[in-house]
């Protein structure tokens, strides 16, 4: 026997009810989105790795050792998108889109990203993303706003009751981050030898992502690290406070985390991450960025999205909020003639807008109906071979006798 082939590891497949909560999700979204103004979009599977090189940053662990790189075929290099941002400011630089009339631009999408990561409950090698992006000159507070209220009712729309945390913070622009950065650097240069491997490369290449790591041991280290906030410039902390100002007045509760610093390198200002189980890790992490544009050879513009990974919502989801995405059907057509005549009675209903299923023509009668069952068919429509139809409703399971046009009639 041939050895059976499995799916890599860190991939998910998706039928049945799981494919229909992920394609309700997706409507959802999606149409939440369209409600905030958002247009929808979608980008190439793969780019040109300098792409993701040149933005998310060098120093990155999404870069670093987490992007599937493509066996070059040509003269180029690609690599499967770990993210969208990148793809969507090279878009808009392409096609000339900022120099559109209607500013801010304002994109959302669902799709599928991938990282080369440690497959673990929530973290997967492919997985789904929904987020937004606005662009525009500048981002101003009210964008900055509406995107962190966007995706708290994104997070909230589908998971229902179940609480969700957000945790804001503010990077500052860059002369402050490069400040800050030089402090972290002094700071742990003499402690870096008792921790971890990853944060020992992270102190030469971006000491913010110290603040990030997940090592219980060296949590001890970076308690008493200095804060962003002693960096920030007059200007960079009157933004935050305005921030949080309109934040509480919009009702959004939040709490400020001083170690929040996102794992990709492009972000200045206002950055968020939300939460819901925390074992879990983040739901969905977003923020603003400045020079992200230039460096890909655009206009000085700005920009501020979020992106939430659908998998880790379904998980919140389950076992708590209602996962209720059966499959059902209007009608199922019994064909006894085994003629044919049953697919043109399919076919006139689903013109209507029915949702319409039939068994094969070797299904018995108790089969067939037993599949209706399973299926949640509301109705089940009988061709019967001495030529006559029957209607069946199937939640009070009575039958009556119908003629073809009242079929057409349904
Ligand atoms: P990031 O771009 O890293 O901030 O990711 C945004 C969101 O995508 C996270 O908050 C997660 O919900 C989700 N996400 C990121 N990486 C993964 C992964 N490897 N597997 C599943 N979801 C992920």
């Amino acid at each position: 026997m041939s050895e059976i082939i499995k799916k890599p590891r860190g991939t998910v497949d998706y039928f049945y009810e799981d494919a229909s909560v992920l394609i309700s999700i997706k409507n959802k979204l999606l149409s939440l989105a369209e409600r905030y103004g958002f247009s929808f979009c979608t980008v190439p599977t793969f780019e040109e790795s300098r792409l993701f090189h040149r933005s998310v940053g060098e120093s990155s662990d999404i870069v670093r050792k987490e992007t599937f790189d493509l066996v070059n075929k040509g003269d180029r290099s690609y690599t499967l998108r770990p993210e969208f941002t990148a793809s969507i400011n090279r878009a808009v630089i392409e096609n000339k889109f900022f120099s559109s009339p209607s500013l801010p631009l304002k994109f959302s999408y669902f799709d599928k990203a991938f990282r080369y990561e440690r497959p673990q409950t929530g973290r997967y090698r492919e997985f789904h993303q929904f987020g937004v992006e606005i662009i525009d000159e500048k981002i101003d507070l009210s964008s900055q706003v509406e995107t962190l209220l966007l995706a708290i009712d994104a997070c909230k729309m589908i998971l229902g009751d179940i609480e969700v945390k957000a945790k804001i913070n503010f990077l500052g622009s860059v002369t402050s981050r490069d400040n800050y950065k030089k402090a972290l650097y002094s700071f742990f240069a003499d402690k870096i030898q008792y921790m971890c491997e990853d944060c020992k490369r992270r102190l030469e290449t971006n000491p913010l992502r110290i603040l990030d790591c997940k090592v219980d041991e060296d949590r001890k280290f970076i308690q008493d690290a200095p804060k962003i906030t002693d960096y920030l410039t007059e200007e960079d902390r009157e933004e935050f406070e305005q921030i949080k100002k309109l934040l509480l007045k919009l009702n959004v509760s939040f709490q400020v985390d001083d170690n929040l610093v996102r794992g990709l390198d492009y972000y200045t200002g206002f950055v968020f991450e939300l939460y819901s189980d925390e074992k879990l890790g983040a739901l969905a992490g977003g923020g603003k960025y400045s020079s992200l544009m230039k460096e890909l050879g655009g206009p000085e513009f700005e920009g501020i999205g979020f992106s939430i990974g659908i998998e880790r919502l379904i998980l919140s989801l389950i076992g708590k909020g209602s996962l209720d995405y059966k499959k059902s059907l209007d009608y199922f057509v019994i064909d006894l003639r085994k003629n044919g005549d049953g697919l043109i009675i399919a076919k006139k209903l689903r013109d209507k807008g029915y949702k319409v299923s039939l068994p094969s023509f070797s299904r018995s009668m108790k089969g067939a109906i037993k599949m209706a069952d399973r299926e949640n068919a509301k109705n089940v429509i009988i061709v019967d071979s001495d030529m006559t139809y029957k209607l069946k409703d199937m939640s009070t399971r009575e039958q009556k006798d119908l003629t073809f046009e009242e079929i057409l009639g349904l």
